[in-house]
């Protein structure tokens, strides 16, 4: 049996920054990863799909060139070679990880519960008093007959040739941000959503707003969308606000969720999980066995990575505002948000103020070409932040300025009171901001 202060599953975002912060301490860390480092975000998740929206940027910016003044000569698209980039902005990440764990042991192979405090990977045991699980998730698949014929997102995060038409079966993040990618690379695409609009979570005026602008770069959007069947022919049968309707096309892919992945044996250790699969956590991420954590995907409460490395920073006992959490969507243009919603608020009872300020207006959008963007905030009557939810160009950076103020719990008016920079895109932020004052 060897001896940790902590055992670590999972060296994905959550798992590796954690077990870094420890081993940095001096504490003894083992890690057990039984795939590459890095975990999904950066093999199968965040990193590899910014690098091809990257490239979808580019291929939109060279096909609009000519309104910039640059008369770009008949250009094609290389389509292996964007993933050969892909692969080696992962590549060279991985080793940033390695790099990050060089004061942990690192134990290659699949870690199996024996008992509360001690796992087995391979023929080896090993027990500490502290485990964190960090096992994240995986694709969820469709229940419906023939789902087997679609491909879920680490196939298509693999695949070295480009399909020539894809319905995307869920309008959720990681389908809207492939609508925009494959768009971009002349894919024609089909997204089929079940709610009446894409982007569930996100505020319903903000998620229209980046409809629209998908439908205008041709991507077809079909929201209220039942998918009740898929043919080995990857004709997509479903019923559309309750009528019946086909869809085709070469690849078919399935974006509907993602599962807590929960390492064997945990049941039998004592750790109970919530109905819907995860492990179920207190306030501390400890699970229902004492000294037993769990961050990340696994527990369900948030399948962010930035949320997954804070708490895991909450696991080892540091204070982190896990009810502020800014999250993105890397499409064109991007969205953000932090905070409540309008509906939230408005659910709540709670008294608020909207502001909003439009990109057409602001002097450094209209120079980038990006006039199409809309910053929504909403205030509450004590004069804080509730919410931001941004629908533009950088809108995953922009949103971050609200997202600090709410954390510091400063009032709405100290981000009018910052002296901003002019011409930015940050200005919209400040307009918006005292529009709602
Ligand atoms: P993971 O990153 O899933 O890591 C878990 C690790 O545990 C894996 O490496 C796995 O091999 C290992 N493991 C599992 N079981 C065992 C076991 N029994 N023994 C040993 N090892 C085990 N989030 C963002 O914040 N921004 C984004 O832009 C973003 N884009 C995404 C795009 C896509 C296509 C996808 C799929 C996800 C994206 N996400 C994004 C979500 C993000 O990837 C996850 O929230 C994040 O990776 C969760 O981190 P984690 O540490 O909980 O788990
Ligand atoms: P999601 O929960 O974001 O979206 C799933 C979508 O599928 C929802 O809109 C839902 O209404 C729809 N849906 C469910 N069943 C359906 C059906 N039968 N027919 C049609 N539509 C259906 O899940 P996801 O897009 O798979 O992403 C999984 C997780 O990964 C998310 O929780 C997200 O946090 C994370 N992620 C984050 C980023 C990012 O931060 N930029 C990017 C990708 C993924």
């Amino acid at each position: 049996m060897i001896e940790a202060d902590l055992i670590v599953i999972g060296a994905g975002p959550g798992g590796y920054a954690t077990a870094a912060r420890v081993a940095a301490d001096g504490g003894k860390v083992i890690v057990v990863e039984r795939d590459y480092l890095g975990g999904t975000c950066l093999n199968r998740g965040c990193i590899p799909t910014k690098a091809l929206c990257r490239s979808a940027e580019v291929a939109a910016t060279v096909a609009e060139a000519e309104a910039f003044g640059i008369e770009v000569e008949g250009f094609s698209f290389n389509y292996p070679k964007a993933v050969e980039r892909k692969n080696e902005v992962v590549a060279s990440l991985r080793e940033g990880v390695a790099t990050v764990l060089s004061k942990a042991e690192i134990v290659k192979g699949d870690a199996v519960f024996t008992g509360p405090h001690t796992i087995k990977v391979g023929d080896e045991e090993y027990c500490a008093p502290k485990i964190i699980i960090a096992t994240g998730s995986r694709p969820a698949s469709l229940p419906v007959p023939g789902a087997e014929y679609a491909v879920n997102s680490d196939f298509i995060l693999d695949m070295t040739a480009l399909p020539s038409s894809l319905i995307i079966v869920g309008g959720g993040v990681i389908g809207m941000e492939f609508a925009s990618i494959f768009n971009a690379f002349g894919v024609k695409v089909t997204v089929l959503e079940y709610c009446p609009e894409i982007l569930p979570p996100f505020d319903e005026e903000i998620a229209k707003r980046l409809r629209m602008s998908l439908k205008k770069r041709g991507i077809e959007i079909v929201t209220s969308a039942q998918v009740t069947s898929i043919s080995s022919g990857l004709t997509v049968e479903c019923a559309v606000k309750g009528k019946p309707k086909a869809f085709s096309a070469d690849m078919v892919l399935i974006a509907v969720g993602r599962t807590p992945v929960v390492p064997q044996g945990a049941a039998e250790a004592g750790i109970e999980l919530t109905p819907r699969g995860a492990i179920k956590v207190d306030g501390n991420m400890e699970t229902t066995v004492p000294g037993v954590y769990a961050i990340g995907d696994v527990n369900g409460i948030c399948m962010l990575a930035h949320a997954a490395e804070a708490q895991g920073k909450v696991a080892l006992g540091e204070k982190q505002r896990l009810d502020i959490i800014p999250s993105a969507v890397f499409t064109m243009p991007e969205c953000a948000m932090v905070g409540l919603t309008e509906k939230q608020c408005a659910e709540r009872g709670l008294a608020f103020k909207i502001g909003k300020a439009t990109f057409r207006a602001n002097g450094k959008a209209l120079a980038m070409g990006e006039p199409d963007g809309l910053v929504k905030v909403i205030t509450s009557d004590n004069g804080k932040l509730l919410g931001c939810h941004i629908c533009g160009a950088h809108a995953a950076d922009l949103v971050q300025e609200a997202a600090t103020l709410m954390t510091a719990d400063m009032p709405a008016s100290a981000l009018c009171d910052a002296v901003h920079s002019h011409p930015t895109l940050g200005e919209t932020v400040a307009a918006a901001v005292a529009a709602s004052l």
